[in-house]
């Protein structure tokens, strides 16, 4: 076949996994030792422990901790074969895979390529503001927060200087509410003791929810708890508030009310990241493609979707399972199962979710968890909720060194009250030109 990257032929049935998240990552492993060639496309060479992203922002921890590289994981897996790319389409008649580095062949796809930061259509918000989906743009936060200190030190006017300090932060679920906590801590211990010469009263974090309620999902005791612990902590909570737009400098909501930051955090939603090439029918609205209960596109024999990107509609989740990690895993390992069980000409397996709860942590020693055990539902709130979400991450990351470094980290944090990785290296979110902020100014 014309174009065909380079990857030996192992005679084998070859399965092409697009994306190495948690749900194509689990996949890999699952077909270890099933009669395949496994090939995992993936634009990055390392997974990503998403959870821990607003760390990295907020400066607890080294990016190098949260993520893994895919040849390290797999590297005792011999039917295991990577390449660096990003799959630009699909041919489902020609059974490739278009990508930046040639055409991929497949017997099977797996599409597994998760979500991507929704901004619902909104050009500027888009251009404006940071997102929080990626190490990139973790590591843009967490430049952006210093350099923003940076430079009020060399500020006299109060409203530019707020400007600077000031944060607004959109979406009021689990990374909202993390930032936000992360943000105050930062707030209370560490910045005062780096700048002194700035007035970290001045310094507003402010959380913009549209619905009702933080952490929609979760029971409403978490939710409540959630509220308090922010609002001990000094974070401006506005519920029942949209965005209704922001230029870089002023953000404008519903209610009619501004607020004056250069550094809005978008945490307000996911789409699915599709690729070109399937029929359209298959795509459901949110961008995520319709599978049945063996993660089969709607319509295909041979193409799979798991994770974010695959929609299973049943009666519990009419519009598809929520986009967290447990589905993507739980799905990643069924699958795998399941092509061995194809191969072997056994009847396939209906996938079931098994929801285990869901947590978020506040700041030092404040979290909620509502944690589902053998059908039961416990709900924990502050210290215990803050030591169970410590653990639950520590033990999910990927390898050992990272859940050792992260728990150095944590430790030494705890006992020092301080954050250590402080350092600005590489993009930051470019500053307004003084002409600019002097129009946008509100007088
Ligand atoms: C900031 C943040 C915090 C979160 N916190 C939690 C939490 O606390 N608990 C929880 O359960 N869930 C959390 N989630 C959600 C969770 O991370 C996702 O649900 C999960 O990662 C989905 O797994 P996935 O395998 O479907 O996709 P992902 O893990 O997103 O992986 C997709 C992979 O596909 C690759 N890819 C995408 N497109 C292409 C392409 N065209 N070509 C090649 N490669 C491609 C990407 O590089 C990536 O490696 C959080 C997400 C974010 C962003």
């Amino acid at each position: 076949m014309e174009g065909l990257t380079k990857i030996d032929d192992l005679g084998k049935p070859r399965v092409v996994i697009v994306g190495g998240g948690f749900g194509g990552l689990e996949l890999a492993k699952a077909l270890a030792d099933a009669p395949v060639q496994v090939v995992l496309i993936d634009k990055q060479n390392y997974h990503t422990f998403q959870p821990l992203l607003y760390q990295v922002a907020s400066a607890g921890l080294n990016e190098g901790d949260i993520v893994s590289p895919f040849r390290k994981i797999l590297s005792n897996q011999d039917n295991f074969y990577f390449r660096l790319a990003e799959v630009q389409g699909v041919d489902p008649v020609a059974q490739v895979v278009e990508t930046t580095i040639g055409r991929v062949r497949y017997d099977y796809l797996v599409l597994a390529t998760g979500a991507t930061t929704n901004y619902f259509g909104d050009e500027q918000m888009a251009k404006n503001a940071i997102a929080i989906k990626s190490v990139d743009d973790a590591i843009e936060l967490r430049n952006t927060v210093l350099s923003n200190f940076e430079q009020a030190l060399q500020l006299g006017d109060m409203e530019q200087l707020n400007s600077l300090l000031d944060f607004v932060i959109v979406g009021g679920g689990p990374t909202g509410v993390e930032i936000a906590g992360a943000l105050s801590e930062l707030r209370t211990h560490v910045f005062p003791k780096d700048f002194r010469e700035l007035d970290f009263k001045q310094m507003d974090i402010h959380l913009v929810q549209s619905g009702p309620v933080l952490l929609k999902g979760m029971s409403a005791n978490a939710s409540q708890q959630a509220l308090e612990s922010l609002q001990k902590f000094g974070v401006q909570v506005w519920l029942d508030a949209r965005v209704k737009s922001y230029d870089g400098y002023t953000v404008t909501l519903n209610t009619g009310q501004q607020l004056i930051t250069r550094t809005l955090i978008w945490a307000a939603g996911v789409t699915g990241a599709p690729i070109a090439g399937l029929r359209p029918d298959c795509l459901l609205p949110g961008n995520r493609y319709a599978v049945d209960e063996h993660n089969r596109v709607q319509g295909y024999d041979n193409v799979f979707a798991i994770g974010d990107i695959a929609a299973m509609r049943t009666a519990a989740h009419p519009e598809g399972h929520p986009m967290v990690a447990q589905p993507a895993l739980q799905q990643g390992r069924l699958l795998g199962e399941n092509l061995a069980r194809l191969l072997a000409g056994k009847p396939l397996q209906p996938f079931h979710y098994q929801d285990k709860g869901a947590m978020a942590t506040i700041g030092r020693n404040h979290a909620v968890a509502d944690i589902k055990l053998f059908d039961k539902e416990y709900h924990l709130q502050g210290f215990p909720a803050w030591l169970a979400w410590g653990v639950v991450h520590v033990v999910s990351l990927i390898g050992f060194r990272n859940r050792l470094m992260v728990l150095l980290n944590w430790t030494w944090s705890y006992l020092s009250h301080d954050k250590g990785l402080r350092y600005i290296i590489g993009k930051a979110k470019p500053p307004l030109q003084e002409a600019e902020v002097e129009e946008k100014a509100i007088v």
